[in-house]
This record gives C-alpha cells, structure tokens and sequence, in this order.
C-alpha cells in the first residue's frame, strides 16, 4: 500500500534523481572542471593545489580579464587547463566560481558571464561552488553588497540545479584564510556532500594541517559519538571509524545491546551512561583520558517530546531541554577542565532545521536546537585559543526511524519539501561530521551546517 502511494506521487511529482553518494572513491573529485573567477581572485591558487589531488578534467574561458591568473595558477600546480571556446562543450561535473576579489557590484557581470552559458551543461549530481570574502569585512559599502550577492546568487542556483541532485555553495574566505580552503573544497566537490545544498562555510584564518589521507583523514584519532546505537549516531560511528578514527560510542542502559553490537563491528569501545546523570561528565572525561584524550567530541545524542506548548507538561519540556542542550555543555566542561579534549581537538553539536525555522508542536525541541546554535557560534571564540573548533549540523529531513514514525502524506510531503525532492540519509549528516572533524579543517569554527537538500523551511 505505502509503495503503492510512493508510486503514485512519484508519477505526480516526478521522480527525484539519485543522488551520487560516497562508495570509496580513490580520490574527492572526478571529471570535468570547469573554473572561472572574477576580478582580483585570491583563491585560485588554493583551487588548483586541491585539484592536483583530483582525478580532473580542467578548463576555463577564454579571453577574460582572469584567464591569465587561472592559467598561471593551474600552471603552478602542473595543471593542464583547457580553454574553451563556444558552450557545445563536455557535461561538467563541478563549475568553480571565485568571487572573493569582487570589489563593486558591476563586477557581478563576470558571475554572470561564467554561469549563464554552462550552467546547462552540468551533470546530475554536479557541483557548484563559489568563493567570496567577507561582506562585513570589506573594504566599501560597494564590495559589501558584491559580495553579499553571491550568496544569494549560490542560493537561487541551488534551487536551479536541485532537480538533477546538484548542489550549489558558497564559501566564504577571509584574507589570509585561502590555506584553510582545502577540507571544504574537497567535502563540497566530493559526492560526501550529496544532501548538503545551498550551504555557507565561514572560514576563519587558522594553522593549517597538512592535508590529511583522503581515505583515512582521521587515522589516529580518538572520538566520543554520543547516542551511538542506532539512527545518525549509529551513522556517525561508522563514518569516523571508516574514516580511521577509534571511537568511543556512548548510550543509555536500555540501548548497551545495540551499541555493543555496533562498537564490535567498528573496533570502537562502549561506554552506558545517561548524559543528564550527575556523574556523567566526569565518567567520560575519565574514559577519554585512557583512550589518550578526545581528538572529536560530536553531541548527537538527543530526544523528541512533541506537543503544542499550551499542551505542554513541564517534564516533557525540561527533559529536552537536558538531554538536547544542557547535557552537553556540562559534558564540553567537565572534558574542557580536565584537558580531555587534545588540542586540535573538534567539538561537533546536533542541531535542526527545526531549530533554525520553528515548528508547531515542537517548541521544546526547537529551543534546544537553537540553543545548541547560539552555543557553538559564542564558544568557536573562546575554543580558538585553544587550537579547538566547534561546529553544528543542522540535519532536515532524514530517513530515520523518528522519520519512519510520521504518517505516510505528512512524510512525503516532509521529504519533497527541499531542491533535491527527497529525504537525506543519516550517513549525509555523518559525512559533514566528519567534515568537521578532519584535521584540514583547523579553520571551520562556528560554522551551523544544514544538512537538508535546501529544505525550503527556515532557509
Ligand atoms: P534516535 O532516536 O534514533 O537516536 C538518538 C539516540 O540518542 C538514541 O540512541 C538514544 O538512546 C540516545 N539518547 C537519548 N537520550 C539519551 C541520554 N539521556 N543519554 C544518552 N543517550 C541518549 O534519533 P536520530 O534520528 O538518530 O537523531 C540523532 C540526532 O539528530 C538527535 O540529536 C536529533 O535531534 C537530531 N536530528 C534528527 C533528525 C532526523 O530527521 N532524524 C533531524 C534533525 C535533527
């Protein structure tokens, strides 16, 4: 019956294309490349030394004030880049925009000139990313407003390309931050970043690490998943121990079977615990010092207890409140005191889509997410001096056994409403963890990744 249903929305709707998903690709980007930029580029250099690692085609156009400056840069890093003439050209797979030299809003033009003739020719699941810099940073009124364009122009691509399983981002690079580029490069041109569209990564200028192994970036590493028996948590351990890391799942009592279960599989260690419990933050940071210290701490464990807020009881709400935001401060804390944490260390919290937008019936919950927000981005400056970064993703709507729960038409209606016209899947979020959590990306802090296909919720 429910694929009957399916079958007759799809045929009403149109069916969503596939989205091209991670499957051990030898190396972050495969096929054509197409690159342009506009004038006074900062980022070019940064582009192609990541694309050396690439299996790519790379090209650009010709006869553009930047032609020279992309050639040279390709040049540097033993590139051969193509110039292309005329628009009957190869299906791209990613088009690379870098915008952050844009010092007034007539220089926009080039933006235009680049997408409009190819914007066509990309493939399904392709990518488009664009460069800028700062808007509040900049040197005019005028650069300001160029550069707060572009990330309504990536916006309203992404919701172009959507229906191909294309995604469009922006990256935001301040001067001096061009050698902090290279784990978002990777992350948003690589099929890690299928559900992530219409994205803003804010780079601040940091240490960098050498670019770790594409295969095995956190080898070596240590890192606390709480919630790790099942759902996106399950997701998350899985990712960080494929990705090399040690991990140490974290549950409740009732769930100790899954998670060993789980843990057993990956060659991670199990800890029960209640997050909320008194003694919690101390038993953790006692089992990490063992492990040698956290090198990733990511707070998935979370709860939902939906009711209109009138209908609210107390308990309903203050639980959410505990186990969704409290928890894992008092945990940050108790780790960050008795130096748990390793330096270098990253800090991951869970938020929602529904903590950016609101949701009826949810009040609860939704405060907590947003709490979850207004966290992070106060505590990336305080962690900084440290060496430690912490983020956020905010997941949308994830084939999840929460998710499973909904009615059948409320559900479908909840996975179509988003540029790609489907669900994501937990490994989505727990790709952009591990995003996070890579040693290249010493200069993504504060940063609250949606993880949601450009759900049109809140956006
Ligand atoms: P889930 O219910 O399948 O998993 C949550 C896990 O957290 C469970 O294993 C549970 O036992 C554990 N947990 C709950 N309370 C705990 C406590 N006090 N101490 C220790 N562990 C505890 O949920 P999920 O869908 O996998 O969600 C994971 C996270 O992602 C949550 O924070 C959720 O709010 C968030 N999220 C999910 C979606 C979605 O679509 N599924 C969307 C947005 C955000």
């Amino acid at each position: 019956m429910n694929n009957l249903v399916e079958t007759m929305i799809n045929l009403g709707l149109g069916k969503p294309a596939p989205l091209k998903r991670y499957g051990g690709e030898a190396t972050f980007f495969s096929g054509n490349l197409h690159l342009g930029a506009g004038a006074g580029a900062r980022c070019l250099e940064a582009v192609c030394r990541n694309l050396k690692d690439a299996d790519v085609r790379l090209s650009y156009d010709g006869g553009t004030e930047v032609a020279g400056a992309i050639n040279a840069a390709a040049n540097q890093h033993g590139l051969n880049a193509e110039v292309l003439a005329g628009n009957g050209e190869p299906r791209f797979n990613a088009l690379v925009f870098d915008g952050s030299g844009l010092s007034d809003t007539t220089q926009l033009q080039a933006a235009y000139h680049f997408f409009q003739p190819r914007l066509r020719q990309l493939a399904n699941s392709g990518r488009v990313v664009i460069l800028a810099a700062p808007h509040k940073a900049a040197a005019s009124a005028e650069a300001a407003a160029a550069q707060r364009a572009l990330e309504g122009l990536s916006r309203s691509i992404g919701k172009e390309i959507g229906k191909k399983g294309a995604t469009s981002q922006l990256v935001v690079v301040p001067e001096r931050a061009e050698d902090n580029l290279d784990s978002s490069l990777q992350f948003l041109l690589s099929p890690k970043s299928a559900y992530v569209n219409a994205q803003v990564i804010r780079l601040r200028p940091a240490a960098t690490a050498s670019s770790p192994d594409w295969k095995q970036p956190l080898a070596g590493k240590v890192a606390l998943v709480t919630g790790a028996s099942r759902g996106i948590g399950e997701s998350i351990a899985r990712t960080l121990a494929r990705d090399g890391a040690k991990v140490l799942g974290l549950d409740v009592e009732p769930a100790a079977a899954d998670l060993q279960r789980v843990m057993a599989e990956i060659g991670g260690d199990s800890l029960t615990a209640d997050i909320t419990a008194e003694d919690a933050p101390a038993a953790i940071a006692e089992r990490l010092k063992s492990l040698g210290g956290a090198d990733i701490v990511v707070h998935n464990a979370g709860v939902t207890r939906d009711k209109t807020l009138a209908n609210m009881p107390e308990h309903w709400w203050q639980m959410t409140i505990d186990i969704n935001l409290t928890a894992a401060q008092r945990i940050n804390r108790a780790l960050l005191e008795s130096d748990a944490i390793n330096a270098g260390g990253r800090i991951v919290g869970v938020s929602s889509m529904n903590g950016i937008a609101g949701q009826r019936g949810q009040a609860n919950y939704a405060a907590s997410k947003a709490g979850v927000i207004g966290y992070v981005e106060y505590m990336a400056d305080e962690l900084a001096a440290r060496d430690i970064t912490i983020n956020a993703v905010a997941p949308g709507f994830i084939e999840t056994q929460m998710t499973a729960a909904i009615p059948l038409m409320t559900r479908e209606v909840g996975r179509r409403l988003n540029s790609l016209s489907q669900g994501g899947q937990p490994v989505d979020v727990a790709e952009a963890i591990a995003f996070f959590a890579s040693p290249a990306s010493s200069g993504v802090s504060g940063n609250i990744l949606r993880v949601c296909g450009q759900n049109w919720l809140g956006a």
